[in-house]
């Protein structure tokens, strides 16, 4: 519709712009005056259209009021019926014609000229002329022959010369103007009001047209530009497919964003070749998405690792929780435990040793945000991730996958939220493109740090965790949306069943003293969960943790642990169990229950930024004007570092002069709060309590 409105606006600016002009110009035979007698007479307006009619000219320049002019008239007269019709004559009155004497540039009237084509004579001048006492015979010389004897004159002072008509265009202005508006007014009845809004709308018109001619030509031009963009990307996208799978931050098979333009073609072409190569290749690669997974046979028995190993110290004789340790490479987890998430290998304005101090034994880092920077070989270059960070405790990184499905499918709560509002999933449309096709191979997703495109499969995540070098790792799964119908849910389901095992086929051939766990899928469904407990627990995972959506709500949380639970312990043999994503005070009691053993969160950091320190009696938010003059410890009785060493006057004050020094202070708090309430429901549980 706006393509077609801006077409009828530039036909009726067209249409505007021929009507004026066709209005506001004679006719051809109403600009030319009448013939006078033999001898025409020229203008302003008829003489390049008269002079155009192939026949060599004699003219005669003067002006109406002189006496010699009245003798070169009767001359010329005589000379119009003498050289008819082999020469025309013609006359111009210099005293009318201001602007055809300024194309002769001649400084004195009374002048005879002889033009051919584009080449002008002079015959006579001024005084020369009236010396001479013109003779009719001696002028039809010069017309005939005697013109030759003369130098022609050149450039602008020829008035038919390219430079004279150009003066005469620029002269003849003011006359074609007068000469329109008589036409206009007189002739065809205009009134003055009517030709000055006219005089307006023409240029009005004529700027539209030209503005909307540039907006146009603009979205033309932004349009090819898209199309050779996506033109591109498609090429891209058939080389992140084609090429062969790569090492690490080797998951990234297209261009990066510094590769020059000069490269460009060459890649294409080449980008094309492989897609050739390697089209068999992706055939076999399209199966059915309900494929089950390779079957136990195909991989070795469970050995137990002297590198890592889950020790049972106590089960509660009152519910299903117990008390045990993790032994890793970098030390002991003590379960219960809380995982402090640092997504960049960074806790969130906590320095490593600030949260060792409060307690703090496993740290998650995210795969994802890793490989986009500063990317695994360069952490593998400073010797692994506890060396990147100078941190000797435990460490567990994920696959990625959580953060580019999150990408795809918001979380669940945001999920949940959007529909309440009814706003379907908005939020995401403009991120559902960084995830550009999940595959049976991989995800396809663009960073968004710079929209570089890459390929995340189970063999790179694998492969970039092992240069990450943490002491537990995460194979490749999908996250499903919440809100999914059980087929779409079973086959995800399957893929991700495939996805690990081939993770763990990656990690089983180059183990490096890292542990593995298993991520049990299923949703809310039961017998999805049951399902993909039974397969996982055949597997040689060295633990395993449960992921997925479970529920938009703590009571769908609790139910399905409670459920699944008992059958993962049943048949884990013993080996941890990590609960993925979920680490709220209000939810780990319950969680304990169940004999769940760590559980990882960003909570306790996040809000601390926001101003709130976790406590016993609930959340505190201390710009609470009402701790203004609070000049004790923030929390009694907590021996963390902030509550050791500022009041809550103090934080209040901090919070509402938004220093940085805030988040550090309850973060640090947050923490100490998190491992002390593990450290208090792993005596309760010793002491059979829970
Ligand atoms: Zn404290």
């Amino acid at each position: 519709m706006l393509r077609r409105g801006r077409l009828l606006l530039h036909l009726a600016s067209a249409l505007a712009v021929w009507a004026s002009c066709t209005l506001a110009t004679p006719s051809h035979g109403q600009r030319l005056r009448q013939l006078d007698g033999g001898v025409v007479s020229l203008t302003d307006l008829n003489f390049d259209d008269q002079l155009a009619n192939g026949k060599p000219w004699m003219v005669t320049l003067n002006a109406h009021y002189c006496q010699l002019t009245r003798e070169l008239e009767h001359a010329f007269d005589k000379l119009a019926g003498k050289l008819h019709p082999d020469v025309s004559v013609g006359k111009i009155d210099g005293a009318v014609e201001r602007g055809l004497l300024s194309r002769f540039q001649l400084r004195n009237l009374h002048a005879v000229y002889h033009i051919n084509g584009t080449e002008t004579r002079q015959y006579c001048e001024g005084h020369a002329c009236e010396g001479s006492r013109l003779q009719t015979n001696q002028l039809v010389k010069f017309a005939q022959e005697g013109w030759r004897t003369q130098p022609p004159r050149t450039g602008c002072t020829s008035p038919v010369s390219r430079c004279g008509k150009a003066v005469g265009s620029i002269t003849r202005l003011p006359a074609k103007f007068k000469s329109t508006y008589l036409h206009l007014h007189n002739d065809l009845q205009y009134s003055d009001l009517t030709l000055f809004a006219g005089l307006l709308a023409v240029p009005v018109v004529v700027g539209l047209s030209f503005i909307c001619m540039l907006d146009a030509r603009c979205e033309m031009q932004i349009s090819q530009a898209a199309l050779r963009s996506a033109a591109r990307l498609q090429l891209q996208g058939r080389l992140a497919r084609a090429a062969p799978r790569p090492a690490i931050r080797g998951c990234c098979t297209s261009a990066s964003s510094t590769e020059t333009a000069d490269a460009a073609p060459e890649r294409d072409a080449r980008a094309q070749q492989q897609a050739q190569q390697q089209a068999p290749a992706r055939k076999r690669r399209k199966i059915d998405p309900m494929t089950p997974p390779p079957p136990a046979s195909e991989f070795p028995a469970w050995e137990p690792r002297d590198f890592f190993r889950f020790e049972l110290l106590h089960t509660s004789k009152k519910s299903g929780a117990r008390v045990g340790r993790i032994h890793t490479p970098h030390g002991i987890i003590d379960t219960p435990g809380f995982v402090a998430v640092g997504t960049n290998a960074a806790l969130k304005a906590v320095d490593g040793p600030w949260a060792d101090a409060e307690g703090q034994q496993l740290m998650f880092c995210n795969t994802y945000h890793l490989l986009l920077h500063p990317g695994a070989d360069v952490v593998a270059a400073a010797g692994g991730l506890h060396a990147f960070m100078n941190r000797q405790r435990p460490l567990i990184t994920d696959s990625g996958g959580f953060q580019v499905f999150s990408l795809a499918y918001g979380t669940v709560h945001e999920e949940v939220n959007s529909l309440k509002r009814g706003t379907g999933k908005s939020k995401h449309k403009l991120e559902h493109n960084l995830v550009a096709k999940i595959a049976e191979e991989g995800v396809t997703f663009r960073s968004y740090r710079d929209g570089t495109k890459m390929l995340l499969t189970p063999e790179s995540s694998v492969q970039a965790q092992k240069q990450l070098g943490a002491d537990i790792i995460i194979p490749l799964d999908e996250l499903p949306p919440y809100h999914t119908e059980q087929s779409v849910l079973e086959a995800s389901l399957q893929r991700s069943h495939r996805w690990m095992a081939r993770s763990l086929k990656t990690h089983l051939a180059d183990i490096r003293q890292q542990a593995m766990y298993g991520v049990v899928h299923g949703g809310l469904s039961l017998e999805l969960r049951q399902r993909s407990i039974d397969y996982l627990t055949s597997l040689p995972f060295d633990g395993f943790a449960v992921g997925g959506s479970m529920g938009k709500n703590r009571a769908d949380l609790f139910w399905l642990l409670e459920q699944i639970m008992p059958r993962l312990h049943e048949r884990s043999s013993g080996k941890p169990v990590h609960i993925l994503g979920i680490a709220d005070p209000a939810s780990i009691p319950q969680l304990v229950t169940y004999g769940c053993d760590t559980f990882d969160s960003c909570y306790p950091t996040r809000v601390g930024r926001h101003g709130t320190m976790l406590t016993k009696d609930g959340p505190l938010r201390v710009v609470s004007g009402q701790y203004k003059t609070a000049f004790r410890p923030p929390v009694e009785g907590c021996t963390c570092h902030t509550c050791r060493t500022h009041s809550l006057a103090y934080l209040h004050h901090l919070a509402k002069a938004r220093e940085p020094l805030l988040a550090s202070l309850l973060a640090i708090h947050n923490l100490h709060h998190m491992n002390g309430l593990m450290a208090q429901l792993r005596q309760q549980i010793l002491d059979d309590q829970i």
